[in-house]
């Protein structure tokens, strides 16, 4: 996948997050490749300003339309299929759902907002959708960028050493994970679950389905709500004591 990632900022990507562990593995081996284009570069008075005041007054600078329009338009066409994404907390809520769908397209760019946003045009000259990573305010689109590329990446087969354990993460179904335990098998008086050492896998199969049900339940009953359930999980649910009437698709 390609992913062009457009800001002020080029350095926050340069050094960092996007070098290390399995996204700077997925860089090195090209499954993933990153092209940073600073904005900057594209604004086109002599102090290379990105920003100005806002039309009918008020607080805060907004990034000028050109130079982002114009570094969207200086991408190269190629690369199969593509979406343009903008950082913007007034977007559509990042979540597992929309990562997988990110995932199947060849090209990512991601276009990072700064002071109070982008000029509304940008959003309706060269963008397919905005995203937010959440019901908060940062100060700038880079770190959620980050966010979208790390759980993106881990869904290109390849990326993870071990495809299934992007497919059976928090989410899958609609649930959140298991819990997990390694060595040692007591730790401070604290004992791993016995099923998990019987060796019987269907056994400690139906264990962490339960505990996913019972933790989905005590922690994010919305997303119990939503969950993808059968009759056996239904049931599971009930012998745990949770409402099992939930309106969840078979
Ligand atoms: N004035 C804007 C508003 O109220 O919607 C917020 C602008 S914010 C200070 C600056 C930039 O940070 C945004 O243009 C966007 O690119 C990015 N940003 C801030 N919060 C975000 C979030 N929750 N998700 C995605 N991007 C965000």
């Amino acid at each position: 996948m390609k992913i062009d990632i457009l800001t002020i900022f080029p350095e926050i990507f340069q050094s960092g997050y996007l070098q290390t562990g399995i996204l700077g593995k997925a860089i090195q081996r090209n499954l993933i490749n990153i092209n940073v284009v600073n904005i900057r570069d594209f604004a086109d008075d002599p102090h290379r300003s990105t920003d100005d005041r806002p039309y009918g007054g008020g607080e805060g600078m907004v990034m000028k339309p050109e130079p982002v329009v114009k570094a969207v338009e200086s991408l190269d066409k190629g690369g199969g299929k593509s979406i343009k994404v903008l950082m913007s907390p007034q977007g559509e809520k990042f979540d597992q759902a929309l990562a997988w769908q990110l995932a199947k397209y060849d090209r990512l760019v991601l276009i990072c907002g700064r002071y109070e946003g982008v000029d509304e045009r940008v959003k309706e000259l060269c963008v397919d959708k905005e995203i937010s990573i959440g019901d908060y305010v940062l100060s700038g689109g880079e770190l959620a960028a980050l966010v979208v590329i790390d759980a993106v990446a881990r869904l290109i087969p390849g990326v993870l050493g071990n495809y299934d354990s992007a497919v059976e993460d928090s989410f899958k179904d609609g649930l959140l994970e298991h819990p997990h335990y390694t060595r040692p098998r007591v730790f401070r008086g604290k004992s791993v679950p016995d099923v998990l050492l019987s060796g019987d896998h269907e056994k400690i199969r139906l264990w962490r389905r339960k505990e996913a049900l019972r933790r989905t339940a005590l922690r994010r009953p919305d997303l119990l709500a939503r969950a993808r359930l059968d009759e056996k999980d239904r049931k599971m649910l009930k012998d745990l004591g949770f409402e099992v009437n939930l309106g969840g698709k078979n």
